[in-house]
Formats: structure tokens, sequence, C-alpha cells
């Protein structure tokens, strides 16, 4: 019997749960689980290492095609890593310094058709739940399946400061605030693909 598959499009603004819903709903259904909010840090943490002026449009075009981006599964933590150029940058990408800066370069043309692209490809065959901010609305319009996740700002705080902890990284409540305020200011008020609810999507308050 063939099992039909779907795609499952989960967008929203910073910790609102939108990555751990994604990989449990991944993990119940076999499907697989894309976190693209990881590859625009991945391309973030190369531009910061490789001091990329990312006003510089030339240069911006000329680092992406340095810039291999790939997931595998790692067996220790049960969860899927981000390789950037075969080197596996799960942890070195979720510091404030990436946090500070990636909002920015997720405002770049180039990078997003870069990313958006690969983000079709591996969504091409269905089965996928992908998370993110322009899922339902640009990478996959017509996913059979879209949500919206919203928060209140206090608990995505705190939410945000446990994982930086987990990762072993100490944070103030109110630095922590400041960045996913600002982040969600740039994410909802860039020109190319801001980010919104997109039509037919089903909102949910995980306060
Ligand atoms: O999901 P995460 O918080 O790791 O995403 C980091 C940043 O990457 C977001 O604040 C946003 O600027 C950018 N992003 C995006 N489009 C996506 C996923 C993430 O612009 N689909």
């Amino acid at each position: 019997m063939t099992v039909l598959k779907i795609n499952i499009a989960i967008d929203g603004y910073s910790g609102c749960g939108k990555s751990s819903t994604a990989k449990a709903v991944a993990k119940v259904l076999g499907y697989t689980y894309i976190d693209t909010g990881a590859m625009y840090r991945a391309v973030t943490l190369y531009f910061q290492r490789n001091h990329i002026d990312i006003y510089n449009e030339k240069a911006v075009e000329n680092a992406l095609k340095n810039i291999e981006i790939r997931f595998a599964f790692n067996e220790s933590d049960q969860k899927a890593h981000v390789f950037l150029n075969g080197e596996d940058v799960e942890e070195q990408m979720r510091t404030p310094e990436v946090a500070a800066f990636v909002s920015p370069v997720a405002t770049i043309s180039s990078v997003r058709r870069f990313l958006v692209h690969q983000q079709q490809e591996m969504g091409k065959d269905k089965g996928v739940v992908m998370d993110g901010r322009d899922i339902g609305t640009v990478v996959f319009p017509d996913a059979e399946c879209k949500f919206f996740l919203v928060a209140d700002i206090d608990i995505r705080t705190e939410r945000r400061i446990k994982e930086l902890k987990f990762g072993g990284i100490d944070s103030s409540f109110d630095a922590v605030k400041h960045n996913l305020i600002e982040r969600d200011f740039i994410d909802s008020n860039r020109e190319d693909s801001p980010l919104r609810k997109a039509e037919g999507a089903i909102e949910i308050d995980t306060s």
C-alpha cells in the first residue's frame, strides 16, 4: 500500500517552540525534520569567520559559492546536526554572536534565494516537517498543512535562556529578550519574504 506523504510548514516568531514541535511531529510521522533557521545561522557563521561585508552584494554572492550546507543525524544526541563545508557547527551557530547577526543576514535576497532553493529540493518528494519564517508563504506555499506559532515574549525569553544554558551558555534575561524582539522586528519588516502568517495557517499560542 502506498502511503501518501504531505509537507508540514511551521512558521512563527523566535522561541515559540517551532523546533521542538516540528521535531516531535516528524518523529511521530516518520518524516524528515528540517530546521531552516540553522541554515541561516550556518551562513551567518561563515560570513563572520570570513569577515564578509554583508552590505557588499558581490562579496556576499562570491561567498555563497563557497558554502555547502547539509544535515546529518548525530547518534550521540539523537538529532540532526548542521554541517558547514563538512564541519559540524551545531554548537558554534547557537552562540549569542551568531544570534545577533543572523537576522540582518537573512534580509539579503541572494542569501534567501540560495537557501530557499535547497529547502525546496529537500521537500520535493514530500514527507518533510520544516520550520522557519517563510515556509508556508514562500518555500512551500502549497504545503498541505501550515501552522503559525506565537507565544508571550517573557515565556519565549525564559525558554531561550534554558536552551542556551543547556548548551553551556549563561545569558541575562534582558539581553536575550532584546535579541528576540530585535530579530522579530527585522524578520517581520524586511522587504524580501517577511515573517507573516500564511494564508490557511492554523495559529497556535504556545504560551
Ligand atoms: O529559527 P532560528 O531562531 O534559529 O532562526 C534564526 C534567524 O534566521 C531568524 O531570526 C531569521 O532571521 C532567520 N530565518 C529566516 N527564515 C527562515 C528561518 C530563519 O529568515 N526560514
